[in-house]
């Protein structure tokens, strides 16, 4: 039985609550012999500047630099609103995600069968949906250089921000669109805005470029992005996977989010370079939404987007599809049998808790393996 090394980084809020479950789904793993993973903990965010006095400690970095995948939970909440800019919760995460060079953001938007009502779109337009949105997460208009606003003098002020692409920025994260899409439909859209923009034209020319070299396997179909957001909600069921930049892919994640019905169901994942030597990539996996200060410590969090963000982590850090796979039909599985909690309840289903919730995941794995 393969050993992975994990580092879990719990944060605030909720994030300890849902992360509770991750330990739960990580003894029953052991227990059930299917793998044994090398789980280290440390705080982050608001718990650890409350110790610390910075938002994620320098041991803290070496162990998530060591580490095979990093799972983490939420950060942040209203004790620390008035904390230094440098030092505030999510500042560790930013620094987590630079440092670790994390450049493709995978969100998934899958919409389970039993909450297909629960979306703002009609049952058969979601029902079934299945999609990825991949988001170059480095780079682009957030961080782009020049970055500034100028007094002008005459009482104008000026803002600049610089959308800015290099060649192999815009390859690499075509690059893992391509092969995510075999692994699935084998379709990517890439998405731009060619029509007003000079990364635009480039964007589309190296996607091409590499599609042409490289993966001419794959259907390959060029959208502009605003173009996309209507096609996202029109019909999302068309796409397999999008791969876009920094800000367009900020929205479009969130329109394909809504899709799905609920901020408690969305996992994420964060994903760098191949290591040359050990041919693996540091990646962080995390559910979409924040540490939810408004029902933290009741023990009512849905803790589904954070199971499956470990289920991404098998996936793509661990390769083990078949256990990631079984996780998502255990989800589903649990769904199907009315169980819901407080964010997704609905009609005639059963309200559980976040450690029912899990609970119940974990028997429909049993069930599943048996
Ligand atoms: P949020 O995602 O924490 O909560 C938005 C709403 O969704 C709340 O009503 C919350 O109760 C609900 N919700 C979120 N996750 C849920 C879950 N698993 N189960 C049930 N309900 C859930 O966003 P927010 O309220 O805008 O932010 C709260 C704090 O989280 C802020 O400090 C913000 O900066 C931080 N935040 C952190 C991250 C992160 O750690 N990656 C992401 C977003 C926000």
């Amino acid at each position: 039985m393969p050993t992975h090394k994990l580092l879990l980084l719990a944060g605030d809020g909720i994030g300890p609550e849902v992360m509770a479950e991750v330990k739960r789904l990580l003894a029953y793993f052991a227990k059930a012999g299917i793998a044994k993973f090398e789980v280290d903990e440390a705080l982050v965010g608001g718990g650890c500047y409350d110790a610390h006095k910075v938002s994620i400690t320098e041991e803290t970095m070496a162990k998530a630099h060591a580490a095979d995948a990093v799972i983490f939970g939420a950060v942040g909440g209203p004790k620390w609103d008035n904390v230094g800019y440098d030092v505030r919760p999510e500042a560790g995460l930013l620094r987590l995600r630079k440092d670790l060079g994390l450049f493709a953001n995978i969100r998934p938007a899958i919409c389970y069968p039993a909450l297909a009502d629960s979306s703002s779109l009609k049952r058969e337009a979601v029902d079934g949906l299945d999609i990825i949105i991949l988001r170059e997460l480095t780079g682009g208009v957030y961080f782009g250089e020049p970055k500034t606003i100028t007094d002008l003098g005459n009482g104008q002020k000026r803002a600049i921000d610089t959308q800015v692409y290099d060649t192999y920025e815009i390859e690499r994260i075509a690059r893992v669109g391509f092969e995510l899409a075999r692994k699935r439909r084998n379709k990517v859209t890439s998405m731009e805005k060619r029509n007003v923009m000079k990364t635009g034209v480039l964007w589309r020319e190296v996607v091409a470029d590499l599609h042409a070299r490289d993966y001419k396997d794959v259907t390959l179909e060029h959208m502009l992005a605003d173009a996309g957001g209507m096609q996202l909600v029109r019909w999302p069921k068309q796409f397999d996977v999008i791969v876009t930049d920094n800000l367009f892919g900020d929205m479009l994640s969130d329109i394909a989010a809504m899709l799905t019905g609920s901020l408690g169901m969305l996992p994420s994942a964060s994903l760098g370079e191949v290591d040359a030597k050990t041919k693996r990539r540091k990646a962080l996996y995390e559910p979409v939404h924040g540490s939810a200060p408004d029902i933290a410590g009741k023990g009512i969090a849905n803790p589904i987007a954070m199971l499956a963000s470990f289920a991404m982590a098998l996936r793509y850090s661990f390769n083990m599809g078949k256990e990631a796979d079984r996780i998502d039909e255990a989800i589903a599985a649990a769904l199907a049998k009315g169980l819901r909690t407080a964010d997704i309840k609905s009609d005639g289903a059963k309200v559980v808790s976040t450690s029912e919730m899990g609970e119940a995941i974990i028997g429909e794995l049993e069930s599943l393996s048996a």
